[in-house]
């Protein structure tokens, strides 16, 4: 099941990339295992897989401790500062960057733990209310402050999670727009950061990512089947 849609989402990704004259090679599957057992990103792991998200701390220090070190762990929830402390030194890049207070809770850990963190803003470009992550401005802003305040933070890009849809080409301005933002500050050639990196696109919604430049899919329902959030422990 998880090889099949593996191949499948590959396939996807191919295609998507042969439409709109893009190199596989610049995009990232990334995995999302949240919710899902050790033995599910085994599975996806030798078939391959590096890359793997998870949305809780706890979640995440567990699955770290019990899989390959080489797996590069993907932090995409929302983080809380008192949290960044678990996560500092295992996270390869953290997506859910939102505020400068949490920004300075990394650069505090990665202080102590003589770390750089990679991190992603979080934009929230469709400006949903449910949803965390900065307008524009924001963003811009939120970027400049940790390029010249601190010093133990690489930004590398920019994330957002667009609306949920049936329809992924409704997604597709917003998935534009953080594109051309990113072009936006990339030209402002701050110290530190990289406009390198666009986490977009989802299950439903990933191949039109990748069409308006996606470099990082994050993937779960398409891979791992559906999450039972109820019989969660
Ligand atoms: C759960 C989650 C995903 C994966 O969603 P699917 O629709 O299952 O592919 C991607 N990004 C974030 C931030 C998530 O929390």
């Amino acid at each position: 099941m998880i090889q099949e849609n593996l191949n499948i989402v590959r396939e996807h990704i191919k295609q998507a990339c042969l439409r709109s004259g893009r190199e596989e090679k610049d995009v990232t599957l990334i995995c999302v295992s949240k919710t899902k057992p050790a033995t599910d990103i085994h599975t996806a792991y030798e078939n391959g897989e590096r890359n793997f998200g998870e949305n809780k701390v706890q979640e995440m220090t567990d699955k770290f401790q019990e899989l390959p070190e080489d797996i590069h762990w993907h932090f995409i929830g929302h983080l809380q500062r008192n949290k960044v402390k678990y996560i500092i030194d295992k996270a390869y890049l953290i997506h859910s960057v939102e505020s400068f207070r949490l920004a300075e809770q990394i650069e505090a850990e990665g202080t102590k733990h003589n770390v750089t963190a990679n991190i992603l803003i979080q934009v929230n470009v469709a400006q949903e209310e449910t949803k965390f992550g900065l307008d524009r401005a924001e963003a811009v802003a939120l970027v400049k402050a940790i390029s010249v305040g601190l010093p133990h933070i690489r930004i590398k890009g920019l994330m957002t999670i667009a609306p949920f849809t049936e329809e992924p080409e409704e997604n597709r301005i917003y998935f534009r727009q953080l594109r051309e933002l990113s072009e936006e500050i990339a030209k402002l050639n701050l110290n530190h950061v990289e406009m390198k990196e666009l986490s977009m696109g989802m299950t439903g919604d990933y191949m039109t990512a990748i069409e308006e430049g996606a470099t990082l899919v994050r993937i779960g329902t398409g891979i791992f089947g559906n999450r039972a959030y109820l019989n969660r422990q």
